[in-house]
């Protein structure tokens, strides 16, 4: 792994994917399963496990937690654990995981990934490579119920 080599234009908010595309329904990364004040959850494709969702920061182009006010960090931490509380519900896993890195696409965002005893990063992370793509069938049900259930 390296630093991508745009790495000041990415710092930068140049074509920031995230600040670009606005706030569409589906995305090659995934479709949104809620849109909240600050921020959108986008379902995930590609996946390990059952239950990987991504929160993105909306608004300006944010790199850290620490660049938000108080009030939009208040906000958009509610929102990610809204996010989790619903796919924990759904998905019932043993462990949830909240990762904020931004190495690659530093946009603030944070995956909330539910995690189950015999996944493939079992008591660890899970691996740092391309997931699988989910079986579509089942990754749109999984969508709509949590979809669901943040609507409620
Ligand atoms: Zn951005």
């Amino acid at each position: 792994m390296a630093w991508a080599e745009d790495w000041a234009a990415r710092i930068a908010g140049q074509a920031c994917r995230w600040c670009e595309h606005g706030r569409p329904d589906e995305i090659e990364f995934g479709t949104r399963i809620y849109a909240g004040h600050v921020s959108d959850a986008y379902f995930a494709r590609r996946a390990f496990v059952r239950g990987y969702v991504v929160v993105v920061w909306r608004g300006r182009h944010v790199v850290e937690p620490v660049d938000l006010t108080s009030t939009e960090a208040d906000q958009y931490h509610r929102e990610v654990l809204a996010v989790a509380r619903a796919v924990r519900d759904h998905f019932r896993p043993m462990k949830l995981n909240y990762l904020t890195m931004g190495n690659w696409e530093p946009h603030l965002h944070t995956h909330v990934t539910a995690r189950y005893y015999d996944d493939p990063g079992a008591g660890g992370p899970l691996p740092a490579v391309t997931p699988p793509l989910l079986d579509e069938r089942q990754w749109r049900d999984d969508a709509a119920a949590v979809r669901k259930l943040l609507a409620a």
